[in-house]
């Protein structure tokens, strides 16, 4: 049974389950108390009924002893004497005065002839002299049996009519007197006034008294009409000698009151109290419980965040030992949370070659020197050997007491840090690199195109001299080229120079001749390989070229508080370029563009990039189409007199810069077929826009993203 119960229960949801076993107490504990005061009632009504008892058999005892009494006050009163009568009456009279239930006493005779009577005259009279000549049958009855016995015996009571339709219910007793020939006194008694004479005042107050008859008749009443619903009753029977008569007595309570004694106020309020126990039990219980929930709750909260962190975090006591771990730091080091719980003090992801240092900064912390609120860099083992970087951040460990007990360390694994920083300082070194060759590449063109001049002037002076030398004609004015600038047509001497200056003349004549021509050669092949780059094209995906940028930009719009937007309409096809000249030309002008923004205030400073199909009808040139790059800013802007020499080789307006920049950038978009152009941002700033071809599809169709 008790198993089938607890199987029940563990059905339940732990809410119906707690909320049952609560209604159960409840009702077991209203049950008790019910029972309790049913049961203190009870308790009481069997006290006040054994009460009731012993005092009916007390009252029963009193009223015979009572009549005992009067009995033998009879048998005390004078014989009658004819000749003095006066004598029986005085004495008759005066015992009817001290006992006032007695309503008259009479002498008779032998033959129950009335000698003499005495009424009380405290009474009315209750029979009239005519009507007690005989007695009735019942005294007479009883007379004979008091003759028979020697003693008192009592005859029934009888019910006597008065006048006026009152009446009182009688007692009488025939009491013989001397021996058998002589008479017989008879007392008759007021059943009424027996109950008022005779029962003690403490019970009359208390309790209604009353005659019957052994069948129920109501003979005699003594009490005060009492009101009430309650009645605890006892009846004892009066045994006289030759009659039996029942004492009745009743005791009315008013309706109970709810604590009707001491005992059940005792038994509810001790109900009441274990109720209310139970009530703050149920909240106390109610509250823990919502205390709890809370705390799982934040337990729960707490550790979902700890094994969620990025960061290894670990906890040391002060004696270094480690008494925390997260999964973080458990994945980090690759030892389970129990191996580095169990290892103590030992720390089993310290590089062995390092262990002392490590050891002595360890030291050091535990004796109370502070760690750098920045952390520090270190290197630890993996348990596969592997060792990696980490930057160690630490900070002493305080409970609730404000009592430093250990110390709390978080640990971010920073290889990944250190790989994207050597691949972006590998590219920034080779962009620069880069850069330097273009610049280098772009003076050289610029060089080859100017010494062009000069040089192929220098061949043509040195062939018109020969020529001269040869024809022994006197040097006139040489045809110059169009464009030689600054030369001016020269004389030689008159005379014939002798043969072996001639000759002289003549070799040197020649080797300027033929070392002008081999520098415009070598001119010529710089300028060709510079320009050579013009092959280096293919294939880029705008998304690559600007996966390759970004870093850059991104570093140093950090170091100039500028912040970057970059927008890429989707589904753009690849590019048709140079790479690398293309990374340089769109490196420049984020440069430029960020630095025009030195005098805006931080928050102002906005680098937008944008890529997108250029409008088909701006050039329509290109088979497959071209795409506009636009880089933004909100800078100073460009004045028009900045805006004339903008492209000019060496133009700047920066106390470093070289004003090789942008000139270059229009030399590669050119290069390309596309146009470079810039215009006023709004609301300020300058736009700088170029396009650039989009590569042919397999198809030889223009590709489409
Ligand atoms: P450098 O950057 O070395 O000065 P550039 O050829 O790249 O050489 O630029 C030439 C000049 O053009 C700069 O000195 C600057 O005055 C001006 N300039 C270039 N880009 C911008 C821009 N986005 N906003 C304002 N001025 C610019």
């Amino acid at each position: 049974m008790t198993t089938r119960v607890g199987s029940w229960l563990g059905e339940w949801s732990s809410a119906t389950r707690r909320w049952v076993l609560w209604g159960a107490l409840v009702a077991l504990v209203a049950a008790l108390l019910v029972t309790l005061v049913w049961l203190a009632g009870r308790y009481e009504a069997g006290v006040l009924q054994d009460r009731i008892e012993r005092d009916a058999v007390d009252v029963a005892s009193d009223i015979r002893s009572e009549l005992m009494r009067n009995t033998q006050g009879l048998q005390g009163l004078p014989r009658f004497d004819p000749l003095q009568p006066e004598n029986w009456t005085l004495r008759a009279n005066a015992m009817m005065r001290a006992h006032r239930e007695l309503l008259r006493i009479e002498s008779r005779d032998a033959a129950l002839q009335l000698q003499a009577f005495a009424d009380s005259d405290l009474r009315a009279r209750v029979f009239e002299p005519d009507e007690r000549s005989t007695l009735r049958q019942g005294v007479q009855a009883a007379c004979r049996r008091a003759r028979a016995t020697a003693s008192h015996v009592y005859a029934p009571s009888e019910f006597l009519l008065e006048k006026g339709g009152h009446g009182q219910q009688l007692l009488e007793m025939c009491l013989p007197v001397g021996g058998p020939d002589d008479g017989y006194l008879v007392a008759t008694y007021s059943l009424g006034d027996i109950l008022t004479e005779m029962v003690a005042q403490p019970y009359a107050r208390a309790y209604d008294v009353a005659f019957s008859e052994v069948d129920g008749t109501r003979l005699a009443f003594h009490g005060v009409l009492r009101s009430g619903n309650r009645t605890f009753s006892a009846q004892h029977n009066l045994e006289l000698p030759g009659y039996v008569l029942v004492l009745r007595l009743d005791s009315w309570r008013g309706t109970p009151a709810l604590f009707p004694n001491f005992l059940t106020a005792m038994v509810v309020s001790m109900a009441i109290g274990l109720v209310l126990v139970l009530v703050f039990l149920a909240r106390d219980m109610r509250r823990r419980l919502r205390a709890e929930n809370e705390l799982a709750d934040a337990l729960a909260f707490r550790k979902a965040m700890e094994d969620s962190l990025v960061t290894g975090l670990r906890a040391r006591d002060l004696q270094g030992r480690t008494t925390y771990v997260n999964p973080a730091f458990c994945q980090m080091v690759g030892f389970s949370a129990q191996e580095l719980l169990d290892a103590g003090t030992a720390v089993p992801y310290w590089p062995p070659e390092q262990l002392d240092e490590y050891q002595e900064r360890q030291q050091a912390r535990l004796l109370g020197s502070q760690p750098p609120r920045e952390g520090f860099e270190s290197v630890f083992v993996r348990k596969d050997g592997t060792r990696f970087p980490v930057l160690v951040i630490e900070a002493p460990l305080i409970n609730a007491h404000g009592v430093q007990t250990g110390w709390m360390t978080a640990l971010l694994d920073i290889s990944e840090q250190r790989r994207i920083e050597e691949l972006s300082r590998a590219s920034r070194e080779r962009l620069q690199a880069t850069a330097r060759l273009a610049t280098i590449g772009e003076m050289a063109s610029m060089l080859s195109h100017e010494l062009n001049q000069p040089l192929a002037a220098i061949a043509s002076y040195a062939t018109g001299s020969l020529n001269m030398l040869h024809s022994q004609e006197p040097l006139r004015a040489t045809p110059v080229p169009a464009s030689a600038s600054g030369a001016e047509p020269q004389t030689a001497a008159e005379a014939r120079l002798p043969s072996a200056v001639e000759e002289v003349l003549d070799e040197g004549l020649r080797h300027i001749a033929d070392q002008a021509q081999r520098a415009g050669k070598i001119i010529r092949s710089v300028h060709d390989f510079v320009r050579r780059r013009e092959r280096e094209r293919e294939a880029v995906d705008v998304q690559v070229l600007l996966d390759a940028i970004m870093p850059l930009v991104q570093l140093q719009a950090r170091q100039l508080y500028v912040r970057t937007v970059v927008r890429v309409d989707p589904q753009l096809p690849p590019l048709w370029c140079d790479r690398t000249m293309v990374e340089q030309v769109l490196l420049n002008l984020a440069r430029n563009a960020m630095q025009a923004m030195g005098d805006v205030p931080e928050a102002g400073r906005v680098l937008e990039l944008r890529v997108r199909r250029a409008p088909s009808s701006e050039r329509t040139a290109h088979a497959h189409g071209w795409l506009e790059f636009s880089i933004a800013d909100t800078g100073r802007g460009i004045t028009p007199e900045v805006a004339e020499k903008l492209f000019t080789p060496f133009f700047t307006t920066k106390i470093e810069g070289m004003g090789l920049g942008l000139s270059l950038c229009r030399t590669v978009v050119e290069q390309h077929g596309g146009f470079l152009a810039h215009a006023q941002n709004h609301p300020r700033g300058t736009v700088f826009r170029f396009t650039l071809p989009v590569a042919p599809g397999p198809d030889g169709q223009g590709a489409e993203a």
